[in-house]
């Protein structure tokens, strides 16, 4: 008898503790609706979007622009009432590309002279003033680079061009792989004494634009390095299987500057229960300087502020302190990241979650996850549950891997980090190049973005990890 009521009293309490489950799930979909529901109708974070394109333009870090930038932001978030808003001071590098990126073929027995069309690698060297020429190679990737003799290599102009691999699915992977020709392979071909490089731009896009982005180099040991547009590139490459001794001239007035002070442009929302733990989202300030630096991160940059702005509208007290940081420097030397993790380790501050949105303002499509091992896979099957939540909304992936390269060096202060996955087919349209700019960002999918962060952070904030 005794038997029976323990397991009459335990069948109770599953199916009481069932229906609390299902009213707490009923209570997060009805929320997570709410706050959709109120960007979708209610948001600016496309009107400041606006601003930082056509006001501002584009704002590589230590830049004027990028101090206007930084201002123009801080004075965003001080009017939607964040509690406290203040700016982190950042040293970083400062270079700049000068007026003139002019690159042809110059000796084409069947061709004569022909422009290619070309834009400078960050960190690139000037050429001297009337320009430099000389014999192109092809190479197909650094590893051929790297097996050649200096000697077929001295002199020379080295041509990058790897593709992205057109049979992955996701272009983020794409750029993945084949972003080490441009970070990495104008230094080597200056280590065997090439006088410049050239780098096929890392689109899928079949047109002739010229895509920038950072290249390394050694101190000192800096060579004029230029992204040249696919079909520039298809050209130059055709022409070398049939003249194998092609020249091309090259004019750059690149110059690097003397260390520059700007700031992470910080606001928050205190937490009403443990105020001293803290949810951030962010994105970076700085861009690339040719286009408005609208996908690469304007973007990302007024969807976070956005997640502040309707925790306001909608009056959500968090449980944590939700706080937005706008990093400076992502493009070109990560300053803005490590000079954050930095200050949070020295003061000793406790992040719960790290949300990066830096993959553009596209549409939808999930999360990416990344903590350290002990704590990635607990945090990953709680994420499951939420994923649930906001699959309606186009949220459908939660993969581990990948955040955001920001907030990476929070990582290994026990932070759990998400990145925010945006469809990926035509942000390597826009990327580092002149047409990133604010028509190419679709407001609702920009919206839907922002949404689904505030959605993640209601998740977060109410369950934690
Ligand atoms: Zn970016």
């Amino acid at each position: 008898m005794i038997f029976n009521k323990i397991i009459f009293l335990t069948l109770i309490l599953i199916f009481t503790s069932s229906l609390a489950v299902k009213a707490q799930s009923d209570e997060d979909v009805e929320k997570v609706g709410e706050i959709f529901d109120n960007v979708l109708t209610q948001s600016s974070c496309y009107n400041w979007l606006h601003y930082l394109c056509k006001n501002i333009g584009h704002r590589i870090a230590g830049s004027p622009n990028g101090a206007a930038a930084v201002e123009y932001t801080r004075q965003m978030l001080d009017t939607i009432g964040c509690d406290n808003v203040w700016l982190q001071p950042v040293k970083v590098p400062y270079w700049t590309r000068g007026a003139v990126a002019e690159c042809r073929i110059i000796n084409s027995k069947t061709l004569g002279t022909l422009d290619l069309s070309v834009v400078a690698l960050g960190y690139s060297a000037a050429t001297n003033p009337v320009g430099i020429s000389g014999e192109v190679i092809e190479v197909k990737s650094v590893s051929d680079l790297e097996k050649m003799d200096e000697a077929k290599v001295k002199g020379k102009i080295v041509f990058f061009n790897t593709p992205m691999d057109p049979t992955k699915i996701s272009t983020f992977s794409a750029y993945g792989e084949a972003g080490h020709q441009r970070t990495s392979g104008p230094k080597k071909a200056a280590e065997k004494g090439a006088i410049a490089a050239i780098v096929r731009s890392l689109t899928l896009k079949a047109d002739d634009v010229p895509h920038s982005g950072v290249t390394i180099f050694d101190e000192g040991k800096e060579i004029p390095a230029v992204g040249i547009g696919i079909q520039s590139a298809e050209r130059l490459s055709a022409l070398l299987k049939s003249e194998s001794h092609t020249n091309v001239y090259l004019r750059l007035d690149c110059k690097k500057h003397k260390e520059q002070l700007t700031y992470n442009v910080i606001g928050e929302i205190k937490g009403s229960v443990e105020p001293e733990k803290i949810i951030l989202i962010g994105g970076h300030i700085d861009s690339w300087d040719i286009g408005e630096g609208a996908h690469d991160d304007g973007a990302g940059c007024v969807q976070s502020m956005e997640v502040l702005h309707v925790f306001k509208r909608l009056r959500i007290k968090p449980r944590y302190t939700i706080r937005c940081v706008l990093f400076a420097n992502e493009e070109n030397g990560l300053k803005g990241g490590s000079t954050y993790a930095e200050e949070a380790k020295k003061k000793g501050e406790v992040h719960i979650a790290a949300i990066e949105s830096d993959g553009g303002g596209h549409t939808p499509r999930g999360f990416g996850m990344d903590a350290v091992p002990e704590l990635l896979k607990g945090a990953y099957s709680k994420a499951q549950k939420w994923r649930e939540i906001l699959a309606p909304y186009g949220f459908y992936e939660l993969v581990t891997g990948g955040s955001g390269a920001d907030i990476g060096p929070l990582k290994n202060q026990n932070v759990v980090l998400f990145g925010y996955r945006p469809d990926s087919q035509r942000y390597f349209d826009y990327h580092h190049t002149a047409n990133d700019v604010f028509e190419s960002v679709h407001k609702r999918e920009l919206e839907l973005g922002a949404g689904g962060i505030a959605g993640l952070v209601y998740l977060i904030d109410k369950y934690g990890f």
